[in-house]
């Protein structure tokens, strides 16, 4: 699906973090799409060398591996680049409970690092992720963009700082800036291993080899489930947005529907066939109960309209997975 009408054959685009999982989707979009460059900055941390191979064969596509903690480089990577698109960053609740220190320095110190220099580049816009996270102890259902509680992870807190020096960036210096809260993505090539993986990677691959999948808590814990295709509508739509009030804003990016971890994991095991069977442990630290997004500014400001409901995306998500695990 193309998310665009702007002619971006003469665009160039800088998308940090595109050897991860969201990045690298933004990343495919625009090379397949007609964007005239299109350069990547990451450091490997927690993307792959794999996902910089499918783009190698695009001649309007650069590779810079590179730390956004490291301003020069930061500066290098927006040199000539129209827009800047920024994904980089330490994801996961968890991580940043048991090294706070690391997560502020990616999320916040380079996040600093990146929007000074798209600043400095004469950037058109700066797009970049936020999170839900953002939300914490916020009870009211469904979250609006205006109303939200008590943080509860240095995760959540780097966002936060971000949203703030974004806007202080587009008060400051006019810079066309626009964050995108997101809603538990998901979707083909988010990395089912490490401590830190994702609930459905994890899901998906521990019922498919037969191993221990544990669920935190009763289960009955809410998210608003979201396909990365959804995620790349709203970044593009972003970035090329016409209509100049669009920026200087933050969206909720979801779908508008919630479903129990447990109805996650029954979906699963009915696309895969499979009678695999959950171990409850603990509730985790850091999360939230309920999840569920109000999406409508980000409907009427950037024309957003979520294709992928999640029982789609999770059918595409499981053939993936099938695939690559065959
Ligand atoms: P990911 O870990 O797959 O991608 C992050 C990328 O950033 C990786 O390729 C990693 O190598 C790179 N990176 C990390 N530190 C870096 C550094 N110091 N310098 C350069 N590159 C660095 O994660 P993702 O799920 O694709 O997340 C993308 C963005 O979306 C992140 O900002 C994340 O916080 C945010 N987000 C994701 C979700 C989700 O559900 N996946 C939800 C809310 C917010």
């Amino acid at each position: 699906m193309v998310f665009h009408n702007k002619d971006i054959s003469k665009s160039s685009f800088l998308v940090t973090g595109g050897a991860g999982f969201i990045g690298s989707h933004i990343t495919e979009y625009l090379l397949k799409n007609g964007a005239g460059k299109v350069r990547v900055l990451d450091n490997l941390s927690t993307g792959l060398q794999y996902n910089i191979e499918l783009f190698v064969g695009y001649p309007n596509f650069e590779f810079i591996e590179g730390d956004i903690r490291n301003a020069a480089i930061c500066r290098q990577a927006c040199e000539s680049m129209d827009y800047v698109n920024h994904q980089a960053a330490l994801g996961s609740v968890p991580r940043s409970i048991i090294d706070p220190a690391a997560t502020n320095d990616v999320n916040v110190g380079g996040f600093v690092n990146m929007i000074t220099a798209a600043k400095d580049a004469g950037a058109k816009a700066f797009v970049y992720a936020s999170s839900s996270s953002v939300y914490g102890d916020e009870p009211n259902l469904p979250k609006t963009e205006a109303r939200t509680g008590n943080l509860l992870s240095p995760y959540a807190v780097s966002k936060m700082a971000d949203e703030l020096y974004a806007a202080v960036f587009a008060m400051q210096y006019n810079l066309k800036v626009a964050g995108l809260r997101y809603f538990n993505v998901f979707g083909p090539r988010q990395d089912p291993n490490g401590p830190y993986a994702a609930v459905i990677p994890l899901f998906v691959s521990g019922i498919m080899n037969g191993s221990a999948v544990h669920i935190n808590g009763d289960g009955e814990q809410t998210r608003d489930f979201t396909y990365v295709d959804n995620a790349v509508q709203a970044n593009i739509r972003a970035l090329l947005a016409d209509n100049d009030n669009a920026y200087g804003h933050v969206y909720n990016i979801a779908v508008g529907e919630n479903f129990s971890v447990n109805s996650l994991y029954n979906s699963i095991r009915e696309i895969l066939g499979s009678k695999h069977a959950p171990t409850y442990r603990e509730p985790r630290s850091g999360d939230i109960r309920d999840s569920l997004a109000d999406i409508s500014k980000a409907q009427e400001l950037l024309g957003y309209t979520p294709a992928y409901r999640f029982q789609d995306g999770l059918k595409k998500t499981v053939e993936y997975f099938q695939q690559i695990m065959k």
